[in-house]
């Protein structure tokens, strides 16, 4: 493994343990320039970058270091230095380990769409918990404009809403130009430096002028009230005249509560489609085809132990097969059942040690109805504020096996038979109604990601 190989493998491993916007923030344009005798120089682009790393990420590149080469860094100098452009992707090209996923810092093959050239519906894997979602996306690249329009995917971290968004970018930029894709937060970004700095007219020229516009991560727009209403408008304008918008968000439209109403029904209009964590037969041709994208090849056993071992999200099922071709890469040995589960133990652990708390469960449902945590525990009966508190109850029993005492306590001292109640009442929900069966599970995402 050279220098760049360890340090794409160092990065896959610290990635997990962060949020996105922290990863790119402190992770984007750096690099190993030596390692000599465990002695490795980092170059990072800024004095301000140099001194998180040092302070804040220190230890996860030590521990990261560790773990893939198995042996003990002995010094990390972090120095400020630029690369200079092309040596990425030259680099990239020749390695077979690319990061895996296409978070911007990285030197994904962007095109000159702004899409990564990799997220297309050939390399998708189609199962139970994507196959509505990855046929409605097949069906607006055929037929943009007049299949479903607007389209909405969602579904939690890690599950394939951005390589589906960009599936049908890639395809249809194929025939048009008129292609934009871009997360909420470039949206918003745009339309409010185009209002500082008086050049509306710009942003909506570009925005209102394409065949297929698609906004990802979309409940980034909760609460930000001047950029729904432009976003109100510029969907207005293309949807009057049959232009596709495409749309994903970690929950669905019903279950946005800091959105306006008016824009809520218009995500309605068209067709809404979610994606779900992938069953063991999906994660396991996954794990086959990502194989052979890497040209690399492993033993069914060796895969199976990896499918049954990592069920959160694909992601991290890639991430944990990129890691494991690291190691085996570096040391230049075959991967056996042994050595994977020692791999894998740390990164596995770490999902099963990341223990579910009451508060937990509890911060998860406050966020996603956006109820402050006084009224959830408080003593109010209003319909809005019992569903989402029965709800907690309900997750407390089926998650972390609480008691009904205990549940009762944690919900501001209330009656075990209440609990009781909600349990059962919530049970028999999730069989009659979809909505709530829907926003249940997207809690669970939640509390696993923050768990
Ligand atoms: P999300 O946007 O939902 O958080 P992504 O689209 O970024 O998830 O997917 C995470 C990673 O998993 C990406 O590298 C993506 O290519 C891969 N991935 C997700 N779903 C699939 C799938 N069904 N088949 C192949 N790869 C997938
Ligand atoms: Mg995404």
């Amino acid at each position: 493994m050279n220098n760049e190989q360890l340090w794409q493998a160092i990065l896959g491993e610290i990635e997990l343990s962060l949020s996105k916007a922290n990863f790119t923030t402190w992770f984007k344009s750096t690099f190993i320039s030596s390692n000599e005798d465990n002695k490795v120089v980092v170059c990072v682009p800024n004095t301000f970058t140099k001194a998180w790393l040092e302070n804040k990420y220190h230890k996860e590149i030590a521990s990261a270091f560790q773990n893939i080469t198995g042996e003990k860094i002995k010094e990390i100098f972090y120095k400020v230095e630029v690369r200079k452009t092309g040596a990425i992707e030259d680099l990239l090209n020749k390695i077979k380990i690319k990061k895996n996923n296409g978070i911007d810092s990285k030197p994904a093959p962007l095109n000159r769409f702004g899409l990564n050239s990799r997220y297309t519906f050939d390399c998708f894997v189609v199962g139970k918990g994507n196959e509505l979602a990855h046929a409605a996306c097949q069906a607006v690249a055929a037929n943009p404009g007049h299949a479903y329009n607007p389209l909405f995917i969602y579904g939690g971290v890690g599950l394939g809403k951005t390589h589906l968004l960009q599936g049908i970018g890639n395809e249809l930029s194929k025939r048009t130009d008129k292609i934009l894709y871009v997360t909420c937060e470039k949206f918003t970004n745009d339309y409010i430096q185009s209002v500082r700095s008086g050049r509306a007219k710009e942003f909506k020229d570009l925005y209102r002028n394409v065949d297929l516009l698609m906004v990802d991560d979309v409940h980034f727009m909760a609460g930000k009230d001047g950029t729904q209403e432009e976003f109100f408008h510029t969907f207005n304008e293309l949807h009057q005249t049959n232009k596709q918008i495409v749309i994903s968000s970690d929950r669905p439209p019903n279950a946005m509560p800091a959105i306006e109403k008016r824009l809520l029904s218009r995500f309605n209009w068209g067709m809404v489609a979610d994606v779900i964590q992938p069953d063991v037969e999906t994660r396991m041709a996954i794990l086959k085809s990502k194989c052979k994208e890497k040209n690399y090849n492993l033993e069914d056993k060796i895969l199976e132990y990896v499918a049954d071992n990592v069920q959160s999200n694909i992601r991290e099922l890639e991430g944990a097969l990129n890691r494991l071709i690291a190691y085996h890469e570096f040391n230049n040995s075959r991967p056996t059942i042994e050595t994977t589960k020692n791999l894998l133990n740390s990164i596995i652990s770490n999902y099963q040690t990341k223990t579910t708390s009451p508060k937990t469960i509890i911060d998860a449902v406050s966020r996603f109805y956006d109820i402050n945590l006084k009224d959830l525990t408080g003593k109010s009966r209003k319909k809005e504020l019992v569903v989402p508190r029965q709800i907690i109850m309900y997750l407390m029993r089926e998650e972390i096996k609480s008691s009904y005492p205990a549940i009762g306590q944690e919900l501001g001292g209330r009656d075990h038979t209440t609990a009781m109640h909600a349990c059962n009442k919530i049970s028999k929900s999730i069989e009659q109604d979809d909505k709530i069966k829907q926003e249940i599970g997207s809690i669970r995402q939640i509390i696993q990601n923050n768990g």
